[in-house]
């Protein structure tokens, strides 16, 4: 797929480049997660196009942690992140922290303010707002603009050792106060922060801001193309000014769309609220967007590459169908997932002329799609657990499955014919009967009989129970962060169905957290990491439908 399709306008510009021996001919580009959450789905695409890129072209890609906020950061968030773009299939040139660079940082700073590009004001965060302006009127300069340079050195360097509270002062770069562009109208640069920081401890009680911290991280490390979201178009011009005042090495801004997912919220700090409040099991709750929690759900990574893939580089935001990515797992597992049956919602059925301590091996084969996964052997007997939902009462006229007088195949084996059934003292029922017919065996000499249904089953006798979790999107509507209204007050209630008992072929007992599995007509599932021996514990990664479709269309 990936040859097929035209260039995008990132490679078009790499391309150029190349061809114009900018920078030797040379592509390196970084991905740069601040460690103050899990990745989530829309850090999976920005993973897929820096490392993609650069190894279409031959360059590198490095890992830098943003760091720079020491206050929302944690290590966890950085042993999560290096997992999980490595699960993803990529490998960095170089780990990086913008953490490292800030003695560095620093004296790019001093040299800022030795030029006379940068001053300590003493405002508030008030004042300064009250004299920016708007975008339509210029702002003031504040009256600490014209501090001479000794003095700011001398109070950047008391800033530096801690000798002021925090928000006593911040240094600013001094740009253009009538800047049509806001970003433009004295930066703040530094901020006094008397926190513990991940990685530095208590040596700095200043911090850089992002746009002074950002594209000198990339500077230092000779990035070529720094890739963004769109919201930093804005930055852009002070990216490069920065870089051009400090005459240090040109790394480009290059912006392309974000990724919005339908009935996803994606802002770590929504998906921390989540966490935090318990409305989710944890950062890799299998209803979350983060890669962790696809992984738990039983996502393969390349089936989200493919879904990066096919959702594209874009100029302008848009929102993406989560049924695309449910298409790209769903044809994943088609293909490599093995067929086994569940019951997920129980009740008998009796095959009254079948011998009482009779069973049968049956050859059923594992994955129609792919000859190569073989077959393995499913018990017969005379009492089987079937679908609750696979026999009615009073049957309608097309319901091709069982109710008195009705035929329906069993999966790999008969056909049988539902003579009766009974009922508890509530009114529902327990046990269905039927007979069998003996020619009608799949795959035998005259099994040339044949019904409209088939039902899967597992021998009540054989079965093993299993746990299983149902899970479906964690919110009602489209999009959760564009409602007016507390986000968390469109949670899906049925996002998570817990099933106490199911009915699993023995051969699932085995499964190891990870395996993946289509359930025949229930859906694709994989053994979560809860599951043991004991007790097996199976996640339903995606329906075998996409049933929101069709609740659409009913509507
Ligand atoms: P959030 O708003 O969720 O906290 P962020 O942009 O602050 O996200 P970072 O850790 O700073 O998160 O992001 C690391 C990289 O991933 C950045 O280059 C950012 O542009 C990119 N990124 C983040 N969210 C998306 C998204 N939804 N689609 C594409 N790229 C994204
Ligand atoms: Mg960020």
């Amino acid at each position: 797929m990936s040859e097929e399709r035209s260039l995008n306008f990132l490679e078009q510009i790499v391309e150029e480049d190349i061809a114009n021996g900018v920078n030797g001919g040379r592509i390196h580009t970084r991905f740069p997660p601040e460690p103050n959450g899990y990745l989530h789905i829309g850090h999976a695409k920005s993973i897929c196009l820096n490392f993609g890129l650069a190894k279409k072209y031959g360059g590198q890609t490095n890992l830098r942690f943003d760091d720079t906020n020491p206050v929302t950061e944690d290590t966890e968030y950085v042993d999560s992140i290096k997992e999980d773009i490595k699960w993803l299939g990529f490998d960095w040139a170089n780990e990086l922290y913008a953490s490292d660079y800030f003695e560095q940082l620093y004296g790019f700073a001093v040299q800022l303010i030795e030029n006379g590009l940068a001053y300590v004001d003493d405002s508030t965060a008030a004042e300064i707002a009250a004299l920016k302006g708007t975008p339509t009127e210029p702002g003031k300069d504040s009256p600490y603009r014209s501090r001479s340079v000794e003095e700011n050195l001398r109070l950047f360097s008391e800033m530096r050792e801690g000798k002021y509270p925090d928000g006593a002062k911040v240094l600013r770069a001094k740009v253009d106060m009538a800047s049509p562009n806001m970003h433009m109208r004295d930066p703040i640069m530094y901020r006094i922060k008397h926190a513990h920081h991940h990685r530095t401890g208590d040596a700095w009680s200043i911090y850089p801001m992002y746009d002074f911290a950002h594209g000198q991280s990339d500077s230092i490390e000779q990035i070529t193309h720094s890739i963004c979201t769109l919201e930093f178009i804005p930055h852009r011009p002070l990216y490069d000014w920065f870089i051009q005042q400090l005459g240090i090495f040109p790394s480009h801004q290059y912006e392309f769309a974000r990724l919005n997912l339908t009935y996803t919220v994606m802002s770590k700090r929504k998906l921390l609220q989540l966490v935090n409040e318990n409305i989710v099991t944890g950062w890799d709750d299998p209803r979350m967007p983060t890669i962790a929690a696809f992984r738990r759900r039983g996502y393969t990574p390349s089936s989200i590459r493919t879904f990066a893939e096919r959702v594209g580089i874009q100029k302008r935001d848009n929102m993406i169908e989560l049924g695309l990515l449910e298409f790209c797992i769903r044809e994943e597992l088609n293909k490599s997932a093995n067929r086994v049956m569940a019951v997920l919602d129980p009740i008998k059925l009796v095959i009254t002329n079948y011998p009482d301590n009779q069973t049968l091996e049956l050859d059923a084969e594992n994955n129609p799609e792919d000859a190569a996964a073989g077959s393995r052997k499913v018990t017969f007997s005379k009492t089987l657990w079937i679908e609750r939902e696979d026999f009615m009462e009073n049957p309608p006229k097309k319901f091709f499955r069982l109710g008195v007088g009705l035929k329906v195949r069993l999966k790999y084996a008969y056909i049988v014919e539902c003579t009766g059934f009974e009922k508890d003292a509530d009114g529902n029922v327990t046990t269905v009967f039927a007979s069998y017919i003996p020619e009608s065996l799949s795959g035998s000499e005259g099994s040339t009989m044949s019904v409209k249904g088939t039902i899967h089953w597992v021998s009540t006798e054989h079965a093993k129970e299993a746990e299983v979790r149902l899970y479906d999107r964690l919110f009602t509507v489209e999009n959760p962060a564009g409602e007016e209204g507390d986000f968390k007050d469109m949670i899906n209630p049925n996002s998570l169905e817990i099933i106490q008992k199911a009915y699993i072929e023995p051969v699932l007992a085995d499964a190891k957290p990870g395996d993946r599995y289509q359930f025949l007509r229930k859906g694709y599932f994989v053994a979560d990491y809860d599951s043991t021996a004991e007790r097996p514990v199976f996640n339903r990664t995606v329906t075998l439908k996409d049933t929101w479709a069709k609740e659409v269309k009913k509507a």
